[in-house]
C-alpha cells in the first residue's frame, strides 16, 4: 500500500467525501431515507398480524407467526435501533431522539444512552483501536469455539435487558428511571399480547415464544458482529492511522444476503465499510455509494474487505484462539500515524 502522511489522508478522505455528496445531493428523500422508514413502517404494521398468527391451531400458521415476528423483531431492534443511533432515519434531532428511545430501550430492552456512547462514539470514533472500538465486548474467552459460535447467540434477548441495568449504574437518575421505565414497558407489553392476542394460556409458554422470537435471528446478529472488524488489523489509541485507512484497513463487508439485508440493513451486511465511512448515511443510501467508494479505495489501492459469511465463519471457527482469546496484535502501519 502506497504510504501517504496525514495530510495526504485528509485529501483523499475529502476526495472520497465530495464523490459521496455528488451521490447524495442528486438522489431522492425516497432514496435517501423513504425506503428504510418504509422498511421498518411494515414491519411495525406486520407484528398484529404475527401476534394473531399465533392463535391458529395449524402448525403452519404458528410457524409463519413465529417468523413472521422474530424477523420484525430483528428488524426493528437491529435496524431500527442502528439507523435511529446513527441518526439516518429523519434530520429532525427530536424525532431522532424519539425513535431511538423507542427502538433501542422499548424494542430491544437495552439502553440508548449506552447505545450511542458505545456504538457512535466508540466504535465508530475509533474503529479497530484496541480497548476502545475494538470489538472486544464481544469477545467472551471462557468459552470454547463451539459454543460460543452456536450457543451464545441464545443468551442475547437474556443478557440484553440485564447489561442494560448494569450500565445504568453510570448514568442520571432521570435517565435511569426513563430507561427502565421503558425497557420494562416493551418486555411486558410484549408478554402481555402473547397472553391476550396470540392467546398463550400459561405465563412459562408466553416466556418460551418471547425467548424463541428474540432470539430466531441472534446466531447471524453475533456472527456477523464480529466477522467484520476481529481478524483484520488493530491499532493502538497512541498510534491510530487517518480515518480512511482506518476503516479502509479495519472493515469488511459480507456479500448481500436477503433476510439479513432486511433484517439488519445494508449498512451491517455488504456496505460496512461505506457505513463506517458515512455513518449518517441511511442503509438504501449505503448500497447506492458502495460502487463510488469501492472504485474509489480501489482506484487509490487502498485495501476494500471483502469475504462471504461461510468464509469467515469457517475461520472463525479454526481461528478461534487466534481471534477470539488471545490479545490482537497491534498493526503498525509506517508512515500513516
Ligand atoms: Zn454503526
Amino acid at each position: 500500500m502506497e504510504p501517504a502522511g496525514s495530510g495526504g489522508a485528509q485529501e483523499l478522505l475529502g476526495e472520497l467525501e465530495a464523490r459521496v455528496r455528488a451521490v447524495v445531493r442528486a438522489s431522492s428523500w425516497w432514496e435517501r431515507r423513504g425506503v428504510d422508514c418504509a422498511i421498518l413502517a411494515l414491519s411495525l404494521l406486520a407484528v398484529p398480524a404475527g401476534f394473531l398468527c399465533l392463535r391458529c391451531e395449524n402448525v403452519l400458521f404458528f410457524a409463519v407467526g413465529i417468523i413472521t415476528l422474530g424477523v420484525c423483531h430483528s428488524t426493528l431492534t437491529v435496524k431500527g435501533s442502528h439507523l435511529a443511533t446513527h441518526g439516518a432515519l429523519t434530520e429532525s434531532k427530536c424525532w431522532s431522539k424519539f425513535w431511538t428511545l423507542f427502538f433501542v430501550e422499548v424494542c430491544t430492552a437495552f439502553t440508548a444512552d449506552y447505545a450511542s456512547y458505545g456504538h457512535v462514539k466508540m466504535h465508530h470514533g475509533y474503529t479497530n483501536v484496541v480497548g476502545m472500538g475494538d470489538s472486544s465486548t464481544w469477545r467472551l474467552p471462557c468459552l470454547n469455539r463451539y459454543i460460543y459460535m452456536f450457543l451464545a447467540p441464545l443468551l442475547i434477548p437474556v443478557l440484553t435487558p440485564l447489561v442494560a441495568v448494569e450500565r445504568l449504574r453510570e448514568v442520571q437518575l432521570r435517565t435511569a428511571l426513563r430507561t427502565l421505565g421503558l425497557v420494562s414497558l416493551g418486555l411486558y407489553s410484549h408478554y402481555w399480547l402473547l397472553l391476550n392476542v396470540s392467546g398463550f394460556r400459561s405465563p412459562g409458554s408466553a416466556l418460551v415464544c418471547m425467548f424463541v422470537t428474540r432470539s430466531l435471528l441472534a446466531h447471524p446478529y453475533l456472527h456477523v458482529n464480529i466477522f467484520q472488524h476481529i481478524g483484520l488489523p488493530m491499532f493502538s489509541r497512541d498510534r491510530k492511522p487517518p480515518r480512511v485507512h482506518m476503516m479502509s484497513l479495519g472493515v469488511l463487508n459480507l456479500p448481500r444476503l436477503p433476510v439479513l439485508d432486511w433484517a439488519f440493513g445494508h449498512s451491517i451486511i455488504s456496505c460496512h465499510v461505506e457505513h463506517h465511512l458515512f455513518p449518517t448515511l441511511s442503509d438504501n443510501m449505503c448500497l447506492k455509494v458502495k460502487p463510488v467508494v469501492s472504485q474509489f479505495l480501489q482506484e487509490k489501492q487502498l485495501p476494500y474487505n471483502e469475504d462471504s459469511y461461510l468464509a469467515r465463519f469457517r475461520m472463525f471457527l479454526s481461528h478461534y484462539e487466534e481471534f477470539m482469546v488471545k490479545a490482537p496484535p497491534i498493526t503498525e502501519l509506517v508512515g500513516l500515524q
